[in-house]
């Protein structure tokens, strides 16, 4: 592999795609050689965004090393399957797949690399961490967790919530999820409450809070602009460029770096 990593950015014109292109910028160790978007947009960072229409064309032109894709999960189930066709690696961070855009992902990373992370940033790994522990350490505990996003995102609970409701659930098997509550319900033992909000230009907070005993831990992760992901979506391109075909996680980088 060479030093620097020839990029491709797909949803170039989307919130995440432009960090990503801005961030991009400021590094040596990456070089985009395509940006593509479902709309035309004339340029990003200094870089030209074309049409995403012939992706398959666009990387036999432009022999990129790795695609980084924040788009919507069904574009990016097919972008990554063109990867897998053009030996490209794959960086999604797309959020809000289904059984077959996942099963899309693990067919592609037969041939390929393929990363996928809900949240690229260093914070949220270690909130993961963390509430691991807290969880282990506070059996019968109540727990609520509380996402907040701009008033754009389309998905809900976030994949980072839904990443922190896995760990919890790894850790305490019988939990069962509630999605708000509304009208005579009262909290039943092993309930996980999970609340969506979404306003404003909030660019993402999550809080797991974990309650009993007269006690009351709250553990909050609170992302201030959207380069922290675009930071860490560009540390994961240049690990997984040159690996094997295989699923990776933001974690594998983290535990390297
Ligand atoms: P956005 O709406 O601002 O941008 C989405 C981009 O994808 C746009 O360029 C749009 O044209 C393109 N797109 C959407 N659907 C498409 C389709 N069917 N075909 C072709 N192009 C399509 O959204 P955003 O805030 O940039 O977020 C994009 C994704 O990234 C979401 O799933 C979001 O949850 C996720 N996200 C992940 C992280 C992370 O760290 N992993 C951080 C922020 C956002």
């Amino acid at each position: 592999m060479s030093e620097t990593v020839r990029l491709a950015v797909t949803g170039a014109a989307g919130r995440m795609g432009r960090e990503v292109l801005l961030a991009a910028a400021d590094r040596d160790d990456v070089d985009v050689v395509l940006a593509a978007n479902r709309t035309p947009v004339e340029e990003i960072a200094g870089v030209p965004v074309r049409p995403v229409a012939e992706l398959d064309d666009l990387f036999a032109e432009t022999t990129p090393d790795v695609l980084v894709d924040f788009t919507g999960p069904e574009s990016s189930a097919d972008y990554v399957s063109a990867c897998a066709d053009a030996g490209v690696a794959a960086v999604v961070g797309t959020t809000g797949f289904g059984d077959d855009g996942l099963a899309t992902l693990d067919s592609a990373a037969e041939s390929v690399p393929v990363l996928k992370a809900a949240n690229f940033s260093r914070g949220v790994a270690a909130l993961r961490r963390a509430v691991r522990e807290a969880v282990a350490a506070l059996p019968g505990y109540d727990i609520e967790v509380t996402e907040t996003h701009h008033n754009g995102k389309r998905d809900a609970p976030s994949g980072t919530a839904n990443t922190v409701l896995e760990d919890i659930e790894a850790v305490r098997g019988d939990a069962e999820r509630v999605h708000g509550r509304v009208g005579d319900q009262p909290r039943e033992d092993g309930e996980i409450g999970v609340h969506a909000r979404r306003a404003g230009d909030v660019t993402g907070e999550h809080e797991v809070l974990v309650a009993g005993n007269h006690e009351l831990l709250s553990l909050t992760h609170r992302a201030g602009a959207r380069g922290v992901f675009a930071a860490g979506a560009l540390d994961a391109a240049v690990w997984v460029a040159g690996r094997d075909a295989g699923r990776y996680d933001f974690d594998d980088v983290l535990d390297e770096r």
